[in-house]
This record gives structure tokens, C-alpha cells and sequence, in this order.
């Protein structure tokens, strides 16, 4: 090569190179922030007439549908990654109903399995999603007619949230509503603790009696936090907000009606404080559940006189709804959100049997009339127990993560107690951030070791499904995750 056509072929690569960095840092000065896109949906998962309410602890047909079940779907679009948020109206929902319209929607929509989050509200009145008709210890069960039925609902929300993605503008907030929630695990007086199913002395007991006289305290604190995720038209009408409060669920019922709870009514009371929230496309609320295995809406300390039917959870609803439409008018709207998502499934170990308790459990069956439509609770234990001790190996219990720009939610898929919920919003590194429980399976009460050491009905085996160590091992890995999306 001469010298000419050298410095000829040094000088050209020279101009390339500069046009070529000139290009990139045009276009990464120029390129806007892909803006963030959201759709939202909703199905009517309301089971037909006759199907076994299971809330109580026996299960009975419903007659009646008070107002509908749905699954509330929204759908997020950084224009990279995608993520979809289910909110059910069910008590819970199995993992393998989860999985199935996990990948149902992978298949039908793109959406990774690990990028949806499918979570039930813990409503008592809807029928049966958990499993078969007695309780069982499995990670992997064929699906009933309506398991499958709420899989394709799912998926169709999904579906039409998709159909509805357009730019978005997003904001978090968060407000305290201390008022409906209350640790229902009390201390009592000395000598006041009945023995448990088991034939022991807890040291706690769980919904002890509004004004019991024997109170002394709670066993713990409730997290009186409602967090939400607000998503709107730029500068415009709502398009959905996703919203988790800590509170088990109210109840007050008819017996033997259909109904979404409290949960179904905020999302119409927080519609109907919007203007133009019932216009097309309507806006959508969700609730989901926080961490309320250990909080309900009873005060035990100063009981409340009996309402009517639907009257508590109507106040409940409104009241929550009103607040957080008041917390609306403060957020700080953003249009762009960077997202991701991770999802593992767990090496947590079904609960341990002892051979003492077997024994028990034989003997119990043994003595124990059987009487129809009579829930024993020591028999009914003494069934749990057994079938637990033959579980499957490994329970798949799954945990998520999902980043929504600078807000981060985890997931359990247990009924997690409050103080996990709180422990989880101060360690993970995201300022903004809440935990959704009952997601993507059901696997009963998740009791903290400290809750395990005081006993009570949350832990007990059958009540409680998984090994003491669970909420920890469940809590070590969403802050891992946590940290890997950061
Ligand atoms: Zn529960």
C-alpha cells in the first residue's frame, strides 16, 4: 500500500468514525423518551348460580348475585418491555390456574409469563378457585370448568387492555386510612386462652371477640398504608389506577350471595368520582390485597354496632375510594416509566408433619362422629394434617417483582402478614414501593417466625401450609430481585 493510499484509507476511517459518532450522539441527544402507553379492561368472571361459595368453612351453593366478580386487567407499554396487572375478585386463586393464563397470554399477546401479575382481592364470597372441594397440597392441579373459565377471562382482559394502549402519563401516591384496620391476633388475660384444635394453649388468639374482656393486646401492627399507581391520558382523564390496601376483606353479606366485597365497591365508588370515569373507554379501578393475613376490619377494642347487609363494606369502600381520589389531586405526573419484571419460583418446603401429630390426627378420626353439614374443627384438622404430610416434594411457591419506573411491587403468593408488607416497603432500594399478596397461587397464611412462635389459628398446620422459614426465604429473594431491576 503507498503512503498516499494509506493516509487516503486513514483519513476516510477517520470521517467515518466521527459521522458515525456524531449519528449516535445526535440520535441519543434527539431520541425522545419512548413514552409510556397503558390500556385497561375488565371481564366478568361471575360463576353461574349453584357453585360452592367457599369463604365460610364449610362451603355452601350460592343463590344469589349481589354485584358481579371481575378481573381487572391493566396493561403497561415502555415501548420495550410490557406488563400486565390482574386484580381478581376471588378468595384465591391455585398456582396452576395462574400458570395456565400466564401462559395463555404469553402465547396469545407477546407478554412474557414472568411479566404478568395475576393476584386475587381475598373476597369470601365467590366461589371456588383454590383447589378441589377439600383442601390439598399441591403445586399442580387439573384445572375445573371454572378454573378454566377464569384462565380465558384473564386472558381476554389482557387481551382488550392491550386493544386500549395509548399514551400515558403516571403517577404513585399513597395514603394512611388507619381506621379499617385491625390486628385480629390478641394476647389474653392469664388462664382466658381455650386450647386449640390440637388440644394446646396458643399464646394468641385469633378474632378473640369484639370487647372481649379478656383482651390485653395485639400481637402486632397493622400497615394502614393504601399505595396506588395512578395512569392517565396526558393531561387528561384517569385511564386506571392500581391500588393494594391491607385489610383481609369486610364481609356482611347475605349468606349464600355473590359479591366482590369492599374490593368491588371502591373500584365503583373511585369511578364514580371521576368525571367521565364510566365514559369510553371507562376508567378502571383496582384493589388489590397489601399484606393483610393478621388484619381485618373488626376493632376489637370498641366494637361496633351490627350493620346491615353490604352497609360496612359500602362504607369501608367510599371511604378508602374518597381518600385516595383526594390523594389524586397531589401526585407528580410522569410520561416516561422504565419497565421490568422478575419471577421465581421457590425451593420453600411444604409445613413438616411430626409423627406425634399423625398419631393425634388417627385418633381424632377414630373417636370423632362424623355428622353432615357440622364443621368439626379438630376432624377437620385432623384430615389437613394427614393429607399435608403426604404433600408434594416441592411447592413452586412463586415470588415476583415488578419495576414501574421508580416504583417496584413484590408478591407473595401466601396470606401475608403486615409486618412483611412494611419490612418489604423499607429494605428493597425503591422509595416508592408495596407488596400485593395472593399472586400467582394460593398457599394459605405466611405467619412471620415470630408469629410462628406464638402459635394461634394462622399457624396452625392446614391453616398454615409452609415450612416458618417461608416469609423470610420469600423475603430474601424479592430483595434480590428487587435489586436487579433497580
Ligand atoms: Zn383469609
Amino acid at each position: 500500500m503507498t503512503k498516499l493510499m494509506r493516509n487516503y484509507c486513514i483519513g476516510f476511517m477517520r470521517y467515518f468514525l466521527l459521522a458515525l459518532f456524531a449519528t449516535v450522539s445526535l440520535h441519543a441527544a434527539d431520541a425522545p423518551k419512548t413514552p409510556l402507553m397503558a390500556g385497561a379492561a375488565t371481564s366478568n368472571i361471575t360463576p353461574d348460580l349453584g357453585g360452592e361459595v367457599v369463604g365460610g368453612f364449610l362451603p355452601y351453593p350460592c343463590t344469589n348475585v349481589h354485584d358481579e366478580l371481575h378481573a381487572r386487567c391493566l396493561v403497561l407499554d415502555d415501548g420495550k418491555t410490557k406488563l400486565a396487572l390482574v386484580v381478581c375478585d376471588l378468595l384465591g386463586m391455585h398456582r396452576s390456574l395462574c400458570v395456565a393464563a400466564r401462559e395463555l397470554i404469553e402465547k396469545e399477546t407477546g407478554i412474557p409469563a414472568a411479566n404478568v401479575l395475576i393476584s386475587g382481592t381475598h373476597t369470601h364470597s365467590a366461589v371456588n378457585a383454590i383447589g378441589g372441594p377439600v383442601r390439598f397440597y399441591t403445586s399442580d392441579m387439573e384445572l375445573t370448568d371454572f378454573q378454566k373459565f377464569v384462565v380465558r377471562r384473564i386472558a381476554d382482559g389482557v387481551r382488550r387492555a392491550i386493544h386500549l394502549l395509548r399514551p400515558a402519563e403516571i403517577a404513585f401516591g399513597t395514603v394512611d386510612v388507619p381506621e379499617h384496620v385491625h390486628i385480629r391476633r390478641w394476647f389474653l388475660q392469664d388462664g382466658k386462652m381455650p386450647p386449640n384444635p390440637f388440644g394446646k394453649i396458643d399464646k394468641v388468639k385469633m378474632n378473640p371477640g369484639a370487647g372481649n374482656a379478656a383482651l390485653v393486646e395485639p400481637a402486632g401492627d397493622p400497615d394502614p398504608t393504601v399505595s396506588f399507581i395512578a395512569l392517565r391520558e396526558p393531561g387528561g382523564r384517569l385511564i386506571s389506577v392500581y391500588s393494594a390496601y391491607s385489610l383481609h376483606y369486610v364481609g356482611g353479606v347475605n349468606s349464600a350471595d355473590i359479591s366482590a366485597d369492599y374490593y368491588g365497591m371502591y373500584c365503583e365508588a373511585l369511578k364514580r368520582l371521576q368525571a367521565g370515569g364510566s365514559d369510553d373507554p371507562p376508567f378502571v379501578a383496582m384493589m388489590a390485597n397489601g399484606t393483610s393475613g393478621d388484619a381485618n376490619n373488626i376493632n376489637f377494642r370498641n366494637p361496633q354496632p351490627r350493620k346491615k347487609p353490604y352497609e360496612q363494606m359500602r362504607y369501608v369502600a367510599e371511604d378508602v375510594a374518597g381518600k385516595v381520589n383526594d390523594a389524586l389531586a397531589k401526585v407528580t405526573w410522569q410520561n416516561s416509566a422504565p419497565l421490568a419484571a422478575r419471577y421465581r419460583e421457590l425451593g420453600v418446603a411444604w409445613r413438616k408433619i411430626d409423627p406425634e401429630l399423625i398419631t393425634w390426627a388417627k385418633e381424632t378420626e377414630a373417636r370423632t362422629p362424623r355428622i353432615q353439614g357440622k364443621a368439626d374443627l379438630p376432624l377437620a384438622y385432623a384430615g389437613r394434617v394427614q393429607r399435608l404430610a403426604v404433600a408434594s416434594p416441592e411447592t413452586k411457591a412463586a415470588v415476583q417483582i415488578l419495576r414501574i419506573g421508580d416504583i417496584c411491587i413484590g408478591t407473595t403468593p401466601t396470606e401475608t402478614f403486615a409486618e412483611t408488607g412494611v419490612e418489604f416497603r423499607k429494605r428493597n432500594p425503591f422509595a416508592k414501593s408495596f407488596m400485593v399478596e395472593l399472586a400467582n397461587g394460593y398457599y394459605g397464611y405466611m405467619p412471620t417466625p415470630r408469629h410462628f412462635e406464638l402459635g394461634g389459628y394462622e399457624t396452625w398446620p392446614g391453616t398454615n401450609n409452609l415450612e416458618p422459614q417461608a416469609s423470610v426465604k420469600m423475603m430474601d429473594a424479592l430483595l434480590e430481585m428487587a435489586a436487579e431491576v433497580k
